[in-house]
């Protein structure tokens, strides 16, 4: 049997989402614990999390209430479901505050294990919902280009991205519209306003073209995520929300990483100014303590939805852990610790100070911009700043960034040719420094090989 940690990994592994080449020459960071915004792996060697796992460990890795509200929960009823008119107490007490919370002074909620499965399960309940109303035909989904809504065989397709061509992905009937990134897709001389008004038209075009009686929803993120950070281009929800009501589109808000406070206000519609029909959430939603994700239903929308159940007797759908006990209750924990213990606030409190030590590190000659909102943040690597032009994707420069900060003990992600900060919401000015001068120090060593 091998003996290293890393090697007993390679041999019983499949990796998902990882780069095989880097990891047979670097190695596997195995984990195994955590304190505050950081994590140690077998060799003790300690990182500072910049990326708060994969967008969801708000809390940190050690927060004892929510260990504790965990044990409660396991010690009084540790599983049940939420089928044949049976669900816990947890699960009831849960949807209550997810509504109380919500944009909307009424709604409904389902649970999923997963931010994938809650998009898979919303196009589901669109599917169900225009059926039952006598419009089977409205079916295709609208999302754009760079969105990543997860990687079911429906959430993948809604996901725009090329790597889902390895799976002959996606389905027929899922449409993207154009990324809106004025930075690196407004056209030579176009003004933000102009970007923006021509999104709209293709979006206008596009149901047009398609036919309003064949789309069944519009979905998106209010900052893209794993696009590699993208706020909308300023007036972009205002200008395209008006082309899909007109046209009878429901919009669905996916908050898997804006939820919850990562903007700076609860939800990211909010930060953007926009009320969805629908809402959908996970990875802050229980803080990364257990995997479960949740549609949050606006009030028109779950009348329908409740009027098509009630025709046809049953929504014929649902996960074993839907609803599951624990997940619910370890979900109002982290709903309590992000609202009421500061955790919202701080990212509020801090967020200039991010923003402000992006601002420095963006006037290295080869970071072409900067971009985020509350504790989400990009830096775009450019081989040119006046240009924007890109370095060769051989060169492999935000990898290497990231395997530099890696090195050093911090971990932060390679997107494209971005780097992406995401932190925990619990971090404070000294740690937010750390990652600052750890990041600093990688673009120069890195800037200075490539350049
Ligand atoms: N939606 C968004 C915006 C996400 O960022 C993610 C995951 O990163 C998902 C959906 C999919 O969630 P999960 O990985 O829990 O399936």
């Amino acid at each position: 049997k091998p003996q290293s940690w890393e090697a007993r990994a390679e041999e019983f592994s499949l990796y998902g989402f990882t780069d095989m080449p880097s990891v047979h020459e670097r190695g596997t960071v195995v984990v195994t614990h955590g304190e505050g915004p950081y994590i140690f792996d077998t060799n003790g060697k300690r990182y500072l999390d910049a990326n708060s796992g994969l967008w969801n460990m708000v809390a940190g890795f050690d927060h004892a209430g929510m260990a504790e509200a965990a044990k409660a929960q396991y010690d009084r009823l540790p599983g049940y479901h939420a089928f044949f008119g049976r669900m816990s107490d947890q699960t009831v007490m849960l949807s209550e505050k997810l509504v109380e919370v919500s944009p909307y002074d009424r709604g409904r909620v389902f649970y999923t294990n997963s931010g994938s499965e809650a998009n898979d399960t919303m196009v589901k309940i669109l599917w169900f919902l225009h059926g039952s109303e006598g419009n089977p035909q409205k079916r295709k989904i609208l999302t754009r280009w760079n969105a990543y809504h997860g990687v079911t065989a429906v959430s993948a397709s809604m996901t725009g991205k090329p790597y889902n061509e390895v799976f002959g992905l996606p389905l027929p009937g899922f449409i993207h519209l154009t990324c809106p990134h004025y930075w690196r897709f407004g056209k030579d001389g176009e003004t933000e306003e102009e970007f923006v008004a021509r999104l709209a038209q293709e979006l206008d075009d596009t149901i047009q073209r398609e036919g309003a009686d064949t789309i069944a929803g519009f979905f998106a993120e209010p900052v893209m995520g794993a696009g590699g950070v993208i706020p909308p281009a300023k007036g972009y929800f205002q200008a395209v929300i008006p082309v899909l009501k007109k046209h009878g589109i429901p919009v669905i808000s996916d908050e898997v990483i804006c939820g919850f406070g990562r903007t700076g206000n609860t939800w990211g519609c909010q930060t953007y100014g926009f009320t969805p029909d629908a809402i959908i959430s996970s990875k802050n939603l229980t803080a990364g303590y257990f995997p479960m994700g949740a549609i949050i239903l606006g009030p028109e929308l779950a009348d329908r939805v409740e009027a098509a159940v009630e025709k046809i007797e049953e929504f014929p759908h649902g996960f074993t852990a839907s609803g599951h006990p624990v997940g619910c209750a370890i979900a109002l924990k982290a709903i309590d610790v992000v609202m009421n213990e500061g955790l919202a606030e701080n990212v509020k409190r801090l967020a200039p100070r991010f923003e402000a030590g992006m601002k420095r590190l963006a006037e290295n000659p080869n970071i072409g911009e900067y971009r985020g909102v509350g504790f989400m943040w990009a830096l775009e690597a450019v081989k040119d700043k006046a240009t924007k032009e890109p370095f060769p994707a051989s060169l492999s420069v935000s990898e290497r960034i990231a395997n530099s900060c890696t090195d050093h003990g911090l971990i932060c992600r390679p997107l494209g040719q971005s780097i992406v900060l995401c932190p925990p919401f619990i971090m404070t000015e000294a740690q937010m420094d750390e990652m600052f001068e750890k990041l600093e120090e990688a673009l120069k060593k890195v800037f200075a090989e490539v350049a």
